[in-house]
């Protein structure tokens, strides 16, 4: 008993520091993005990787590994363990495998590769020149495979899965191709004729989209912390700052930074963007106090933390019942701008439907619809049914299939995300999984609480932090994604809780 428990001791402390090191050089990154002098980068990097070694080393230290075997021998239910402690062991042995199939040699040459690959295509999407970023994207995809076969992800006989699932496991664990996809191909089909119906029906209201009318950013800025802290972000645990990229980072237990950027042409851009990374930081400051500073401490997967950013974004952000309580605030902020527009027509352009090139400007309705591609592209670059080559071609016949558009260059095209030049490979899922998994809890929600609209209304979001904390923040990483669904709505994923949504909303909107 007295060694067991002097290993899990030492395990937490080796945990505990390679979680220190990994918020410091958070810091580091959160730093470079909001207020770093231009110059100040190169030094910079050095930190970044000089700290980043040392919680790697912190991560695959042999005493570690000693620890856990020493753990092991006590055989594998530990009786006697509490489930946190369970759940820590689960996750830390999890986290220290994956990292320690990996050398460091080829660490490094990912490290390489990614900052060529990342160079090459700022330059290919600023020339519009794909064949140019082409040999680094098959690099890339070549490195991501390795990556997955180092970590045991292989097509052979009795291997868990393909290279592509190992990938999707790093983001969403527990979730294959396969499963992705039986709910994706019928998801896609099904939006794509729902977008079809509202495009024929009514052009998109243009009231906020590129409105030559400028917006005072110091104005957006104040009314969007007004806001966000109404929606009971706690400044004295957390941080609105700018950058050129919205994000959201944990530095500690009491410090989440969530970032946005203002446009003196377009108002909602900023606004939903702090709304979004707002639901990132609720999820992260909802978090049980006993996992502070461990390897628990974190949300469950991408798809998880997505759900908590997009619920808060769209279907409580962008909700008539939300803006019953935010509309005379917004137009007392706003009022030349606002002056003769009703709360119908306000609500109406917010909720424009109109299909895009962008993913990232894209609607509710057709935003699903950009990652089912890219989705469907990816599993056939890794299933080698198509070629680097072939990308481009391959990219605009799906625009055309999904969204009835197509984009007139790579630059708007194939080019325009930096995921996959990052080797980010099946990390796009994740935002379409929110969506879905975000709706699966909404509904459980509404079920628990029929009185969210009238709250909403009144601008009273208690109850459902407490429903959401109780349910999913307090949790962190101790429930995976699929046990997190199961125990609370008794399903797994499904895109129908999403589309009910979805076509209720937007046949009243248009009159379907
Ligand atoms: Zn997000």
């Amino acid at each position: 008993m007295t060694d067991k428990n002097g290993a899990l001791l030492k395990l937490h402390t080796l945990d505990r520091e390679r979680m220190y090191l990994e918020r410091a050089a958070a810091v580091l990154r959160w730093d470079q993005e909001t207020c770093l002098p231009p110059k100040g980068v190169e030094d910079r990097a050095e930190q970044l990787a000089l700290v980043e070694g040392l919680a790697h080393e912190r991560l695959v230290d042999p005493e570690a590994g000693r620890l856990l075997e020493e753990l092991e021998s006590h055989g594998e239910a530990l009786p006697g363990l509490p489930a946190l402690e369970r759940d820590f062991l689960r996750v830390f042995r999890r986290d220290y495998h994956r990292a320690l199939k990996l050398s460091p040699e080829f660490v490094r040459e990912c490290a390489r590769a990614e900052g060529l690959s990342q160079a090459a295509w700022v330059d290919a999407r600023k020339n519009n020149d794909f064949a140019a970023f082409a040999p680094h994207l098959e690099k890339m995809i070549d490195l991501a495979r390795k990556k997955s076969e180092y970590w045991g992800w292989t097509a052979a006989p009795g291997a868990p899965g393909s290279a592509y699932d190992g990938l999707l496991d790093v983001y969403e664990p527990g979730l294959g191709a396969a499963d992705i996809a039986a709910v994706f191909l019928p998801l896609g089909k099904k939006l794509s004729a729902l977008l079809a119906k509202i495009t024929a029906k009514a052009a998109a209201s243009g009231f906020f989209s590129k409105d030559p009318r400028r917006w005072d950013v110091q104005k957006q800025d104040a009314f969007c912390r007004e806001l966000l802290g109404t929606l009971g972000f706690d400044f004295t645990r957390g941080r609105l700052d700018l950058s050129a990229h919205p994000f959201t980072t944990t530095l500690g237990f009491n410090d989440v930074r969530i970032t946005t950027r203002y446009a003196a042409e377009e108002p909602l851009s900023g606004l939903f963007s702090v709304i979004h990374e707002g639901g990132h930081g609720f999820y992260e400051l909802g978090l049980d106090p006993a996992l502070r500073s461990s390897c628990l401490a974190e949300g469950t997967s991408m798809g998880i933390h997505e759900s908590q950013s997009r619920l808060w974004e769209n279907v409580i952000g962008r909700s008539r019942a939300f803006w019953e309580g935010w509309f005379s605030r917004f137009t007392e902020y706003f009022l030349p701008q606002m002056e003769g527009l009703d709360f119908d027509s306000f609500y109406r352009a917010m909720n424009a439907v109109s299909p895009s090139l962008i993913r990232v400007e894209a609607d509710e309705v057709s935003y699903s619809l950009h990652i089912i591609l890219r989705f469907e592209l990816e599993q056939r670059l890794f299933q080698k049914t198509l070629r680097v080559q072939e990308l481009p071609g391959a990219w605009n016949k799906a625009m055309e299939e999904y969204l009835g558009i197509k984009p007139a260059s790579d630059t708007e095209g194939v080019l325009q995300d930096v995921h996959w030049s990052m080797g980010a490979f099946g990390y796009f899922p994740s935002y379409a999984l929110g969506n879905l998994y975000g709706l699966q809890f909404w509904e459980k929600l509404r079920e628990c609480l029929p009185d969210t609209d009238a709250a909403l209304a009144r601008r009273d979001y208690t109850a459902i932090h407490d429903w959401l904390g109780k349910n999913i923040y307090r949790w962190g990483r101790r429930l995976e994604p699929r046990r997190l669904l199961a125990d609370l709505t008794g399903k797994q994923l499904s895109a129908e809780p999403f589309l009910r949504y979805i076509e209720k909303k937007y046949t009243e909107l248009y009159e379907l």
